[in-house]
Parts: C-alpha cells; structure tokens; sequence
C-alpha cells in the first residue's frame, strides 16, 4: 500500500461525523492535522482531564437517537434505551431529556434513572433472569410500566412483592423464539440453549397462569435476541414469531398491547458506516412488518446503536517495545478501561490524535497493549498504524457503549474519567477515580 493510500484509509475509518473526525488546528505549524470531538481537539481534552479518558459527543447521541426514532414513523413507540450499554447520569439525563424511557436490569440501573430524571418512572421496563425481591418491589414502588418476566418462579415472586405492596404489576413474558443471532456467543440470548425467556411454546399456559394470578396485569410480550446484530433476518424472524404467538393470546382473552422487541441494533465496529438513517429503517421495517395488523404499542431497546459510536477511549502510549520483531505499544489504558477485546475478542478501530501529511507518517504494524498482567490485555492486535512516539495520544474509536460500563478495577487500577462533549464545551461527567475511592469500602 503506497503512504498515500494509507493515509486515505486512515481518514475514511474516521468519518464518524459529527462527533468525532480530523481537522487542521489554526496554530498547526507542522500541516498536522489532529482528531476533534465536535469543536475541542482530543489533545487539549487530553490535557485538561488526563488519561486513559471516556469522550462522549452530544450531538452525535442525539443524531442517531433521533434517526434511530424517525425510523419508525408514526407506528405507536417508545424507546427504552438500555442503560447497562452507558449508565452515566449525564448520559441518561440527556437521553431522558430527548424524550426516551429507559430499560433497567437492576435496582442500581431503576436508581440511576430515577436519580437521572424522576419524572422517567413512568417509562421504565425492568428486564433480567434474576431479579431479586428487593429489587421487584423498589421497582414497584416507583411504578415502573413493565416488568419483562422470564420464568414460572419469578412470576410467583413478582405476585408475592405485588400483594405486599397492594399494587399492581403490569407484565410481559420475555419469549425465547429460538432464534440465531448470529452474533458473538456470549452477546446471543436467542437460542433455546440460553439461559434467557420463556420457550416460546409454553408461553400461552404460563400467560393463563398470570392472568389468573392476583396483582398481576397482562399487558405485553417481550423479546431480546442477543446484542451487536448486524443481519436484520433474525429481528424478523424472532417478531414474527412473537406475532403468531399474539394471535393466539388474544384469542385467549388476554389485552396484549405492548410489544417490546428489544434492543441489539449492530453497529459498524470494523468499517465506516455510511448511512446509520438507512440501516435504522431496515431494522425498522423488519421489525413493524409482522405487527402492522394489531394494534400494538412497540417498545425499543436500543443501547449500543445509540451510543456505541458516540465514544472513544482516549490513551497515551507510554513505551514503545519490540520482543522478537514484533512492535508494541504499550497504553496506559487496559483491559480493566476496555474490556470488550479481551472478553469478545472484540475489534475496536484505534487511531492516533495527531497525524502528520502522509509522507511524513510512515506506516507500521503493531500490537496495542495495556499494562494490566494478562495476554489477554490487549486492545489491538496486528493493526497497522502510522507510527507514533511514546507520549504520543492515540483514540479507541466506537467505545461509547459496553466500556465505561464494563469497567472494572482489576489491578487497583481506578477507573477513567468520563467528558461529555457538546460543542466547544467539554463538562467532566465523572471524575477520575483516585486510589483512596478503590480502598475505601474495604475494613
Ligand atoms: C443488553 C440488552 C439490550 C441492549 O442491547 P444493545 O445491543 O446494546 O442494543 C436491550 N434489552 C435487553 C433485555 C438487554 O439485555
């Protein structure tokens, strides 16, 4: 590949417009041209706050949440954004302020949003195999619109924390259409081999069950097939299932008015994604085609669709290190900042901050590492990169979702910062964690 044709591909994985793309600062004196978050460099962010560091672009949540909601025309829906995908408060707030409900999976997630936006109670669905008690009557208590209920056990529990409270639950079962995803293993929920819903087949006797049981509303059907699905077939495929599965319901009796479909929009990690508006009608259109005909009001669950693209990870490379001709980098961001390569063996695009004009910029062949003691602590492997010097900021591009929120403090390493963009203003939406935070809850 000759530099020239290195440097066009650098440029076009970048287009992840209008959050984050390269631009020529006014002050560049070496015609370098460096990577913005809307209005502020990456390297003055870089400067400000430290690294590794969470950057998040406003305009570009708000961009794909309104083309993901204009997907659906008129058809009656709301979207539920999943909060485990990227549960900052500032985040939420934003979202709830952009009209969205939320879906939870935990009472720390019902907390968040509540905290985020008290007015949200109202458009919560509470999904997840395990909810505890507790949980189930916090989620009461605040009068949440739905819990997505997966098995005969905690249907009878939900009964139970219900009658305690004298309340009314409304429910949906989550159904498990046994469907393939085709996606990665741990991120497909679909099959009948997961540990996740309710076999379709027995869904109509435990539906009776429901029916007949005190402080329980049938209201919905529910289903969620996996995350990080890029083949629209299976979300065809698991609705018109759900569909037949309607029909039948109705013809029991039962007022089936919410569908909730789930989330699991793909987005394009390894190369650019054109046209997101194109791909959210695609989505769109499979999933209403099965339910034009009855009357039903959706509920979506998009999380990393939403703000996948709408982060990177921002990190510094503090050696260069070359064992038996291989190069590498070694970041001071990790495994325990970024765990979808080393748990997936995901692909994330990593670029660095500032780029010289092409011939200048030599290309080479590295692996970006962390210091975390693992192998498994990578966060490239054999990608080609324009080479950069120790010191040098590179960014981990498409990190907005499954980052922050996947982060640990494996090697009492505090968890990064978190900056969320709109604009020429950057606002610290969590501070960094300091040593004295990570030991503070031990005795
Ligand atoms: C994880 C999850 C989602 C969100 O998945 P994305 O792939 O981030 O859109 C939605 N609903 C349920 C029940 C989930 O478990």
């Amino acid at each position: 590949m000759s530099p020239r044709d290195a440097a066009t591909k650098v440029s076009e994985t970048l287009d992840r417009f209008p959050g984050f793309y390269y631009r020529q600062p006014k002050d560049s004196r070496h015609r370098e041209s460096v990577l913005y978050c809307e209005n502020i460099s990456l390297n003055h962010l870089a400067k400000r706050f430290g690294t590794p560091l969470y950057v998040y672009s406003t305009a570009t949540i708000k961009a794909r949440l309104s083309a993901f909601d204009k997907a659906f025309g008129n058809f009656p829906h709301t979207i539920c954004y999943s909060v485990k995908a990227n549960s900052n408060l500032r985040i939420l707030r934003l979202l709830a302020r952009e009209g969205c409900g939320f879906d939870v999976v935990s009472v720390g997630e019902l907390e968040r949003v509540l905290r985020a936006d008290g007015r949200s109670a109202k458009k919560i669905v509470f999904s997840g195999v395990g909810k505890s008690p507790a949980e189930m009557l916090a989620a009461l208590k605040a009068g949440i619109l739905l819990f997505n209920v997966e098995s005969e056990s905690e249907l009878s529990a939900l009964a139970k924390c219900a009658a305690k409270l004298q309340k009314e639950a409304r429910v949906a079962l989550r159904v498990n259409p046994d469907v393939d995803a085709k996606t990665h293993p741990y991120i497909s929920t679909g099959l009948h081999k997961h540990k996740f819903g309710i076999p379709i087949a027995n869904a109509r006797q435990l539906y009776a069950q429901a029916a007949r049981t005190k402080h329980l509303k049938v209201a919905g059907v529910s289903v969620h097939i996996g995350s990080q699905i890029t083949d629209i077939d299976p979300f065809a495929e698991a609705v018109a299932r759900v569909a037949d599965l309607i029909e039948d319901l109705r013809a029991d009796g039962h007022a089936i008015s919410l569908v909730d479909v789930g989330g699991g929009v793909g987005i394009a990690y390894e190369q650019r994604e054109t046209d997101f508006s194109d791909h959210f009608a695609r989505y769109a259109r499979a999933v209403t085609e099965p339910l034009r005909e009855f009357k039903v009001h959706l509920l979506l669950e998009p999380g990393r669709t939403i703000v996948g693209p709408a982060g990177v990870l921002l990190t510094s490379v503090l050696y260069r290190k070359r064992n038996d001709g291989k190069q590498f980098l070694v970041v001071d961001a990790a495994m325990n900042d970024l765990m979808r390569p080393a748990l997936y063996g995901a692909y994330h695009e990593i670029v660095p901050v500032g780029r010289k004009p092409e011939n200048q910029q030599p290309e080479e062949v590295v692996d970006v590492v962390g210091p975390v003691c693992e192998s498994g602590d990578f966060l490239g492997r054999d990608r080609n990169l324009p080479a950069v010097e120790e010191g040098d900021l590179l960014a981990v591009l498409d990190a907005g979702a499954y980052g922050m929120a996947l982060a640990s403090n494996y090697n009492t390493r505090p968890r990064p910062a978190e900056v969320l963009v709109s604009g020429k203003s950057a606002k610290l939406i969590r501070r960094r964690e300091r040593i004295s935070d990570l030991l503070s809850a031990e005795l």
